[in-house]
Formats: C-alpha cells, structure tokens, sequence
C-alpha cells in the first residue's frame, strides 16, 4: 500500500519545490478503502486543508498516473502522525526562489474574525489592526501582555493568518521563546548557527510567543538582541507576548527590555461580563451548536475568568449533554458550576492509557514497566494524575492499574504533576493535549 503511495509522492514531488514537498507531504500515509478509495492520512487540518486547496489536482493526477484509474481521495486529520510545530518547523531552502508562502507554525483557526473585541482587550485589537495596515511601521515591535487564557496568542497568531493572506510570498515565523532558544541550543551544539540565523533573520514577521521565558537565559537572550536589532533595523515586523511587562520580567538584559518597550506596549485583561457572553456565543457558533441565552449567561455570570477556562467549561458542558444525550438547560449548566470540572467529565481508565501511550509513543509495557527513565517517568506520573483527577480512582487501585505500584507512589506522582500543573505550561498543554486525545 504504502509502496504505491510513494510512487505517487515522487512524482509530487518532482512537480514542487523541496521545501513545499517536506512541508505538505512527508509526513502523509495512505489507506485504502475496500471500494478502492483512498485516504491520506495527514498530521494537522492546516496541512489538509492546503492539500485539498493547493494540491489537490497534482495529487489527483499522480495517483491516476500510478493506480491506473482516477481515485477518489479523501483527508483524514491524525495528529499522531507528527507534532503540528515540528511539521512545519523547516528549513529554508534559500537557494530556490520561494513563489509560496513560508509559514512556521501559524494555526489558521485564529483569525481576527472570530477575535472577540471587548473593553477587556480593544486596545490589543486595535493595535494589531494597525501592525498589519502597516507592518514594521506603524508599532515596531508590538507587545501585547497579560495573564493566561486572555487571547495574546489567539491575536499574534491572527495578525500572521491576515497578513499571509493579504501578501502572497512571505515568510512567517511563529514560536514560542522556548522553541527559539531550543533552535539555538541546537544550532550550537550542531555546529549551524549559521542556519539559525538565516532561518530567524530571513522573515517577513516574526512573532515570539511568551517571551518571559526569555528569564534568566543569558545567551539566548543575546542572540535575540541580535536577531531583534536585524529586523528591526530592516523594518521587519516583530509581535512578542509575555504574561507581564517587559519591566517585570526577571533575569532579563536591560537592553532587551528597552527595546521590548521601544514600540507599542498593550495589555489584555481578563474579560468582563459581556466579553465573556460574546465569547462563548462565538465558541458555539464555532462548533455549529446551540445553547440557549440564558444558559450562555448562567456560565458568563458565574465565571469571572479568562477565554480559555470559559471554552474548556462550554465544551465540557456541549460534550458531556452529547454523550448523555440530554438537552442543555439552565438546570443541567447548574450542575456544572457548582462542581468542578474534573469530577464531571469521566474518561474510562483504558482511554486515558491508550491517550498517553500513543501521545507519548510509547508502550503499554513501558508506561507500567520497571524502567525509571525520564521517558516513561513523566508519561507514567501523568498517567497517575490523569487517572485520580478525571477517573476518581483511588490511589491503591491506580498503583494496580500500573503495575502493582505501591499507593505512596502513587500519591507521589499525582502529587508531583499537580504542582507543575500550576507552573509549567509544558505540562499545561500535555495535559490538555491527552485529554483532547482521550475524549476524541
Ligand atoms: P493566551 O495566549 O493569552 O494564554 P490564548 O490566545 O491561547 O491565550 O487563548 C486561549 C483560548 O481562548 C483560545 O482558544 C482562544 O481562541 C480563546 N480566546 C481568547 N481570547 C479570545 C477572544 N477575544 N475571542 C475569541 N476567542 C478568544
Ligand atoms: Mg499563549
């Protein structure tokens, strides 16, 4: 099976260019249908909507040219099949004329259309508006801070989503700190700092996501000011985030911080009541469901949080009425506001391993196994934590689940991801990463 679909990925690949076929293609896999139909399967919907949209007719033809007749191909979305980021995280190919957008890690779901705008965050918005009439001049470099959960992210990434589809032929890097000062560590270690900084110095925009990690890291926060001050001295657009100021940022170079400052400063603030109604009525119509008004104002009124915990309660609440096959009133959203969340939302034991193991590739015999090695401790702790929050299982029985582990262990390990949970943002997305696995 496989075999045919890579006579049809080299003739695909043949007809684009190098960096086009590593980014669309490489990590595609087929499957037949028994009526002889096909599905590509591929990492992420950015990628799938791509292929149908730009690559369809080319994929049409080789596989009529390889199987003989005209197939019909059908897209399946399958994150496991790699990390969204490192999918599109490639190299430039400088060598050839780019005629197709570069695009590092951009989500098309964030858009400034379904950008809710409210007292909370106008400003912000506003701004963002004004960077992409005008980028590199107007605000250079724009930097929205604010707590977790109020849109910074959602807003960098929709002014590269709006500007890649005003401008044809631009590079775009969106990255959290983390992954640039990970780049460069490697770039060091590998000898290529060299491409490091062509691939960070060749853009058209550059958005840094959560730049207070940038804390204490001395050598990447030099290299940034090197890679800021190219930019900027070419009139590159640069969007950061960070959840405060760039003055109370710790362990960060005064020469950093005077240029984070040296643009336009704004925050975001957690939304107020109408922001949060318009939210969650512009999640549901997101998700094509309905819930009535006076439910939607039951969640804004009793929810003085950010977007990201109002979305996680509404799809919790649209998900739980699904598998219950209820309808949702004013009564059943009650129930939900009194409770906390994780007591509700019930995965079984056996989906919340097989989540792990396939987010984490490993095992089952290594997640339960003996082994104390980094690679199965961390899965394993979650596990634990995952088993006790969302199954209410006891200690005891979770250190049987997992191989005869005794509860102290147990207690430990949950124990332990609760504290990170509150943190690390690593964890954070993990965690939500598994659960979205476990409840899909
Ligand atoms: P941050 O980066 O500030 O931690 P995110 O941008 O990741 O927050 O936002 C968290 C979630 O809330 C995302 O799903 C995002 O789409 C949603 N969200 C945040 N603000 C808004 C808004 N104003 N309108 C619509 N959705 C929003
Ligand atoms: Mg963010």
């Amino acid at each position: 099976m496989d075999k045919q679909w890579h006579k049809v990925l080299d003739i695909i690949k043949n007809q684009i260019s190098s960096p086009n076929f590593r980014i669309w293609f490489a990590k595609t896999k087929i499957e037949q249908r028994t009526n002889g139909s096909l599905i590509v399967e591929v990492p992420s919907a950015f990628i799938k909507n791509t292929l149908i949209n730009r690559y369809l007719p080319i994929i049409e033809d080789a596989t009529k040219q390889v199987y003989g007749k005209k197939t019909a191909i059908d897209f399946k979305v399958n994150p496991r099949l790699i990390g969204y980021e490192e999918e599109v995280m490639v190299e430039f190919d400088l060598s050839q004329p780019q005629l197709d957008p570069v695009v590092y890690g951009l989500n098309p779901k964030y858009t400034l259309q379904n950008f809710v705008v409210g007292l909370s965050n106008n400003l912000a918005y506003a701004a963002a508006q004004a960077v992409i009439a005008n980028p590199g001049l107007s605000y250079n470099p724009l930097f929205i801070y604010g707590g977790t959960g109020v849109g910074k992210t959602h807003l960098m990434q929709a002014i590269g989503n709006t500007l890649i589809k005003k401008t044809s032929n631009l590079k775009i890097i969106y990255c959290s700190s983390e992954k640039f000062m990970n780049d460069f560590v490697e770039g060091i270690q590998n000898k290529r700092t060299g491409d490091f900084r062509a691939k960070y110095r060749a853009c058209h925009l550059l958005l840094i996501d959560d730049v207070q990690f940038f804390s204490g890291r001395d050598s990447t926060q030099e290299e940034f000011f090197h890679t800021f001050n190219e930019l900027h001295t070419k009139n590159t657009q640069i969007v950061l985030t960070s959840d405060r100021p760039p003055n109370e940022i710790q362990k960060l170079e005064e020469r950093l911080k005077s240029r984070f400052q040296g643009g336009l400063m704004v925050d975001i603030q957690l939304p107020d009541f109408d922001t949060r109604l318009a939210i969650l009525k512009a999640k549901c119509l997101e998700r094509g469901q309905h819930l009535a008004e006076d439910c939607l104002t039951l969640i804004a009124e009793n929810m003085p949080t950010n977007a990201r915990e109002l979305e996680g309660k509404l799809i919790q609440i649209l998900q739980t009425a699904k598998l219950q096959n209820t309808q949702i009133t004013a009564d059943f959203v009650r129930t939900f506001l009194k409770t906390p969340p994780t007591l509700i939302f019930k995965i079984g034991s056996k989906k919340v391993i097989s989540s792990v193991t396939s987010y984490f590739d490993i095992k089952l015999s290594e997640l339960i196994g003996p082994s104390r090695k980094k690679e199965y401790v961390l899965p394993r702790q979650l596990t634990m934590y995952l088993l006790y929050e969302e199954c209410s299982i006891p200690y005891a029985k979770i250190g049987d689940i997992l191989g005869g582990r005794d509860h102290t262990t147990i207690l430990h390990g949950v124990d332990k991801i609760r504290q990170a949970v509150k943190r690390d943002r690593e964890i954070q997305r993990i965690l939500i990463e598994v659960k979205q696995i476990a409840i899909t």
